[in-house]
């Protein structure tokens, strides 16, 4: 099994978006946020043999991640053609057979699943974009990791009720933003982000 130095380091060998798309808010996770994550969702007894979803999985960096640490199966869901094509550059690099990539709107995700682990689109383009994610979460999942601006802390508390779910816990991390769009004005951006860790009641 992986140690969590070697799964950061092979998540940072992942391709990434070619020409990220600011109204699907397309931003890669850094490989050590990553695997940061994986390894409490790992530790918590999450990953290893439960079935996972990824949503807006993106070029597939949490997913994959996931796939390395022993998950039973995992279903990639993302709208954008052009993200699933690196993904699957990505997945080509190794033999897994276990997962299935679904190009659709994740609010048309209906499998049942353990765990979703996520980087969902924070809002800041379309208000409240997290929102469908955390839905679909709670209809689909026992168990969600999904990382969210700190201020979302009193609306993901108030999902989690309507829902039957517990915001058990949020984590946080000091995220760097990094340029890549016209709008943004600093070539770094720090902003306090939360990984929330919620279950069903
Ligand atoms: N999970 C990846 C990408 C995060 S960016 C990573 O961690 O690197 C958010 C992703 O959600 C983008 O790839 C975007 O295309 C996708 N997305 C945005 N809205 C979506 C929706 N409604 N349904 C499915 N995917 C969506």
């Amino acid at each position: 099994m992986l140690t969590k130095k070697a799964l950061g380091i092979e998540l940072s060998k992942l391709k990434t978006f070619q020409k990220p798309k600011p109204n699907l808010e397309q931003y890669s996770t850094e490989a050590e946020i990553a695997s940061m994550m994986l390894w409490i969702a790992y530790m918590n007894s999450d990953i290893e043999e439960k079935k996972i979803a990824d949503f807006g999985a993106g070029t597939g960096i949490i997913g994959i991640g996931a796939l390395l640490l022993g998950a039973k199966k995992v279903y990639f869901v993302e709208k954008d053609k052009d993200a699933i094509t690196v993904l699957k550059e990505n997945l080509t690099k190794y033999n897994y057979d276990n997962f299935s990539i679904i190009n659709k709107d994740v609010s048309e995700f209906k499998n049942k699943v353990d765990t979703v682990i996520m980087n969902p689109p924070f809002g800041v383009q379309k208000a409240h974009a997290d929102k469908e994610f955390l839905i679909t979460g709670f209809n689909t999942a026992n168990t969600i990791y999904s990382l969210h601006k700190i201020e979302s802390k009193k609306f993901i508390e108030k999902l989690c009720e309507e829902n039957g779910f517990e915001l058990k816990n949020m984590i946080h991390i000091n995220y760097s933003l990094k340029r890549q769009f016209e709008f943004h004005t600093k070539k770094i951006k720090k902003i306090k982000i939360g990984l929330f860790i919620m279950r069903r009641k």
